[in-house]
């Protein structure tokens, strides 16, 4: 009786070990990681060029909305003096995979590293509305703190918002770290709703 009565508990402790851990990877992924949301891959045939980055060569690609507000924030700021640059926009799964392993050795930890890089599935490039932008006239400063100090940088934070675009990672109350370069297209109702804003602005 008593041996029973021990399997069934060991039985019934399988069963919630199991159900468990199919609820987990059934969906494949949590809500967010490390301050990163989970990001569906966009579909890469709608995606548009913005140009190509001339140190990567990697032709820099992002859903039509995204694409067409910045190309008229890249002319305007033209007009200013302001060399915009496109580095880096849509990315897929492998890539940020192979991004976050690099950044993972380099700062020792998968927590440490995405204060700076995004783990695959969570980086808002896969959603093709987010963009790394570079000041052309300091190019030392590309995905660098220093871009902070250009003058790109405070052109985009007084006129981005007229063309839809939003600093994704401000910094402040975030597991993320302040990055002036990484911004998002948040310019219609379809783009808030992928990137569902979360009052951190
Ligand atoms: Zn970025």
């Amino acid at each position: 009786m008593k041996v029973s009565r021990i399997y069934i508990f060991y039985a019934i402790l399988v069963l919630l070990l199991v159900s468990g851990h199919s609820a987990f990877s059934d969906d494949g992924a949590s809500a967010s990681m490390y301050g990163h949301k989970h990001h569906e891959t966009a579909p890469e045939s709608g995606l548009q060029s913005v140009g190509e980055y001339r140190t990567t060569g990697r032709i820099v690609r992002l859903l039509p909305a995204a694409a067409n507000s910045f190309k008229r924030m890249q002319k305007e700021g033209l007009r200013h003096g302001i060399k915009i640059i496109p580095i880096s926009g849509f990315r897929r799964f492998s890539y940020q995979s192979s991004l976050f392993e690099r950044a993972v050795k380099r700062y020792g930890s998968r927590e440490r590293a995405a204060r700076w890089v995004a783990p695959p599935g969570y980086s808002e490039h896969h959603t093709g509305l987010a963009i790394d932008i570079g000041d052309g006239a300091r190019p030392e400063c590309n995905v660098e703190a220093c871009f902070e100090e250009t003058r790109t940088y405070r052109w985009l934070r007084n006129n981005a918002e007229r063309f839809g675009y939003e600093l994704s990672f401000p910094g402040k109350g975030s597991m993320v770290s302040f990055e002036p370069w990484h911004w998002r297209f948040t310019g219609d109702s379809k783009s808030r709703e992928v990137m569902q804003t979360d009052g951190r602005r």
